[in-house]
């Protein structure tokens, strides 16, 4: 029963729903079309891949929340590191020549973890606030070397690096109505969507082309302008982008020839997500930069943070003297504990094996879905996955205006106890890395059901 439910039953539930109404400005929502709906879930509990909201439903949380919670819900040990660590210290800094065991273990951890030659570690509390750092790390140091015009950052559309102003600017446009951005010196390319904008080549073409729009990007913009190219090694929110394997390589290779900075966001691919501890190791990426944040910590406290490579660590070592750039809870103690147990679980349960394991049978299946009549096309890698939904299935036609039959799919996932996110038209699958073959099977059923339902919806 729930706890909401036993402590005073439906008004109780009611006005909880009320005063969030009333109150609760929420993040990424259209305020009174809430209100219109009725207003929101209450989510109560989790336990393993499951969620229950105040009234008792369970539902099978197919996003891992905001693709972040790789260890499951529930976890007694991480709620364990953090009452322990608040006991011994809950706070204290590392600006005054100090720090604090949990924050070096960390930093130690993940030098080893990532891939070589990312030796250094700044601590911040969101993927936002990692990119805003970066950002201002690659400048000072691009000033150090003695190129200050090197300011311009290149990203991608349907990037997402987070909500901030330096973050959303480096977001896709998608970022860009509100608040008078992007901020000067952000710069976009097109992604590499193979199905939707490429299908009429052949996607190794495609891939090395969309790559190719770095290269005019640079030349465009002049390269002695440009600090850095970020992305996403698979861009996540804006739609489950797999790019070609001819891509990476390219850009890399582009990076090289004007001497250009990489930045790698890895705050959804990181910790296993795609069957590998980093996406970075499936496409050999080499990173300067790398942000990390949600499964760092399984969502289960705030904390972030940006891997730095040895050459820009080497410069701001040598010659940077001191960085005006810090959070009062960078490197905080409880936010580090908790990351360190939800590390050594990872590792200790092979969820990264694990990831690489179901995954392949999540792929195997979703892929089953391609002969639904709503269904262009399915692709995914590790425990990540998306559909997508188009009005002309030959043709792969998307609808028009894009959006609106994914919200209504994503709906139907909601009213029958699963939750996928739709990005335009695409669902998307990204559960937590405790997933077995039963819950796919159960993620499956339940998936076919709510396109059933759309379709049944659009007839
Ligand atoms: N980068 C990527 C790739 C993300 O997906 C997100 C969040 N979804 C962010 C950055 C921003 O992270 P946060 O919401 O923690 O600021």
């Amino acid at each position: 029963v729930d706890m909401l439910a036993r402590d005073g039953g439906r008004a109780a539930v009611e006005g909880l729903r009320a005063a969030d109404l009333r109150h609760y400005l929420h993040p990424f929502t259209d305020s009174r079309a809430l209100a219109a709906e009725g207003g929101t879930r209450i989510i109560t509990r989790a336990h393993g891949p499951y969620i229950w909201d105040a009234e008792g439903r369970k539902t099978l949380d197919a996003m891992a929340g905001l693709w972040c919670v790789n260890v499951g819900y529930g976890r007694q040990e991480l709620a364990a590191a953090a009452h322990e660590q608040m006991l011994e210290l809950p706070y204290y800094n590392s600006f005054f020549k100090t720090t604090t065991p949990p924050t070096v273990r960390l930093a130690e951890r993940l030098a080893a973890l990532t891939p070589e030659g990312l030796n250094h570690v700044f601590f911040a509390d969101s993927g936002s606030e990692a990119n805003d750092t970066i950002v201002r790390m690659v400048r000072h140091y691009w000033a150090l070397e003695g190129q200050p015009e090197r300011r311009v950052i290149i990203s991608r559309e349907y990037a997402y690096h987070g909500s901030t102003m330096v973050a959303a600017s480096l977001s896709g446009s998608h970022m860009h109505s509100q608040g008078g951005l992007p901020l000067p010196d952000f710069d976009h390319i097109a992604p590499p969507y193979w199905y939707g904008r490429g299908r009429d080549m052949d996607p190794a073409a495609f891939g090395r082309s969309a790559a190719q729009a770095l290269e005019a990007k640079i030349l465009e913009l002049g390269a002695g302008r440009v600090a850095a190219f970020i992305g996403e090694p698979i861009q996540g929110s804006g739609g489950m982008i797999i790019p070609p394997d001819t891509y990476w390589p390219e850009i890399q290779r582009i990076c090289r020839e004007y001497d250009i900075l990489l930045i790698v966001d890895e705050v959804i691919t990181g910790f296993g997500r795609t069957g590998r501890w980093f996406a970075s190791e499936h496409y050999d990426l080499k990173a300067d930069l790398m942000s990390l944040a949600k499964g760092l910590s399984s969502g289960y406290i705030p904390i972030s943070a940006v891997m730095v490579g040895d050459r820009v660590a080497h410069t701001l070592i040598e010659k940077g003297g001191e960085f005006f750039h810090g959070f009062t809870y960078s490197g905080h103690p409880v936010a580090c504990a908790v990351a360190l147990e939800n590390l050594r679980i990872i590792e200790a349960e092979d969820l990264v094996g694990n990831a690489a394991h179901t995954g392949i049978y999540l792929q195997g299946r979703l892929q089953e879905l391609a002969d639904h009549p709503l269904v262009g096309e399915v692709r995914g890698i590790g425990l990540l996955g998306a559909i997508e939904l188009v009005q002309d299935k030959e043709r792969g036609e998307f609808f028009s205006p894009q959006g609106e039959v994914g919200t209504r799919c994503r709906d139907h996932c909601f009213q029958n106890g699963l939750v996928m996110r739709a990005v335009r038209d695409t669902m998307i699958i990204s559960p937590p890395l405790i997933f077995t073959p039963a819950h796919v099977d159960e993620l499956m059923e339940k998936a076919r059901l709510a396109l059933d339902l759309t379709a049944r919806d659009l007839a």
